[in-house]
């Protein structure tokens, strides 16, 4: 047994944090409860009814169709290239939104393995989040391809090392969380990238518990293609619409499965053919949810005025305190997420046979982390709407309630 240094007061972290303020522009910071799955569903922003408010009066029932013609039609695009200069670290002309993760996963993935013929493999490790895997085997069973699964630590996730192992000249594609969705271990991407691209191989990059927690650089890190969803740490809502990357380099090369007309070079000339629009509009199928892209919006106003290095960096010391506060008051859990924090996203797991009864009882007790299978309790921790004292709340109470269900 290792001893622990007692754990900092949270007090004094909330007095000295530099992004303290910014909790108070999300709906329901001011009451009691603790939440802790922000990586599963943001908080609101305070200004985020009003927001959706104004769109109904003044732009949908006030400019009804002629919206399209004034912006929306466009939003996919010019709220892509957003999301690619705050979050993503990718120039303009790369990044686009529309669908869900899931179906972005499935028009991404067949386009890479149709331009990497005669390759017989897709990478993916068995600890991805399930609808990666699910795509990955429906993907492979439509063309008739391998996946090669790869195991992964419990505590850990794809490394350089463990990929090497596994790509080779069959490789056509790897799909790769860059933040694991269960032990937050944090990838290294641009030596990942390296590894797939020294085999002829692409490379495709979850996001979805990265992107506004976690810096990404896919211009940078070389990455191929990324997808990644924007209502956990990009607040936008239950089912907001995901986005896609596609590298410069891919557009026009790439053909995705689902063509519908606006991806086609000419949406309302409503010809009797398809023909693909240049660059990543492209990979647009049908129409724009603009609805669902009103709230991301001021929340990626708020990541650009808080900077996503110091968002990190918060994010880290929440992490950190959360392992300390788990070494010091819950001697019997164990943690499935790296100690590491360098090689920790924005999230920590806690392993004991009953977490999922001490889920239930927390969720009684307005504290809401969730629960993975077969032991594991997720604290996300997400950044600009969490407080020190939540923390350690929080895991006073998982305390209480080990004690209660154990
Ligand atoms: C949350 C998450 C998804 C969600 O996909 P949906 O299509 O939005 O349901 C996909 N992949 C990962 C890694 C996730 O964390």
């Amino acid at each position: 047994m290792t001893d622990h240094p007692t754990p900092a007061d949270p007090a004094d972290l909330d007095a000295t944090d530099p992004l303290a303020a910014y909790r108070d522009r999300f709906v329901g910071a001011d009451s009691p409860l603790v939440y802790f799955d922000g990586n599963s569903l943001g908080r609101p922003l305070r200004g985020t009814g009003e927001r959706i408010g104004r769109f109904v009066d003044e732009e949908w029932g006030g400019r009804l169709i002629r919206g399209w013609d004034e912006g929306w039609l466009d939003l996919p695009l010019t709220l892509g290239d957003e999301l690619g200069r705050v979050v993503l670290g990718a120039a303009p002309g790369q990044t686009a939104i529309g669908d869900s993760t899931t179906v972005l996963l499935y028009k991404l993935l067949r386009a890479a393995v149709a331009a990497r013929p005669g390759r017989s493999d897709i990478v993916v490790d068995r600890d991805n989040f399930p609808t990666d895997r699910y795509v990955a085997e429906g993907v492979a069973r439509e063309c008739g391809l391998t996946v090669r699964w790869l195991d992964v630590p419990h505590d850990g996730g794809i490394t350089p090392d463990l990929l090497a192992t596994v790509v080779d000249e069959r490789t056509a594609v790897v799909l790769v969380s860059h933040v694991a969705y269960r032990s937050a271990f944090r990838a290294d991407l641009p030596a990942l990238v390296d590894v797939a691209h020294a085999a002829g191989a692409l490379l495709l990059s979850d996001e979805c518990h990265s992107v506004g927690a976690v810096p990404v650089r896919l211009d940078e890190w070389g990455v191929d293609l990324a997808v990644g969803c924007t209502y956990k740490y990009l607040n936008g809502g239950p089912g907001s619409p995901a986005f896609c990357y596609v590298a410069a380099r891919h557009q026009g090369g790439l053909r995705q499965p689902v063509q519908g007309w606006m991806g086609h070079a000419e949406p309302f000339a409503m010809g009797p053919g398809f023909e693909p629009a240049s660059g990543v509009r492209a990979f647009l199928s049908g129409t724009p949810p603009v609805v669902g892209m009103l709230a991301m919006r001021d929340m990626v106003t708020l990541l650009d005025e808080a900077g996503i290095d110091a968002v990190r960096a918060k994010s880290v010391a929440l992490t950190s305190y959360a392992v300390d506060l788990a070494d010091a008051l819950l001697p019997e859990v164990r943690l499935a997420s790296p100690r590491d924090p360098e090689r920790r996203g924005g999230h920590v797991t806690l392993d004991h046979p009953a977490m999922q009864a001490v889920t239930a009882r927390l969720w009684e007790r307005d504290v809401i982390p969730d629960f993975r299978h077969p032991d594991g309790l997720r604290l996300g921790l997400s950044p600009l709407s969490t407080s020190f004292t939540e923390v350690r709340d929080g895991i006073t109470q998982v305390r209480e309630a080990l004690d209660a269900v154990a």
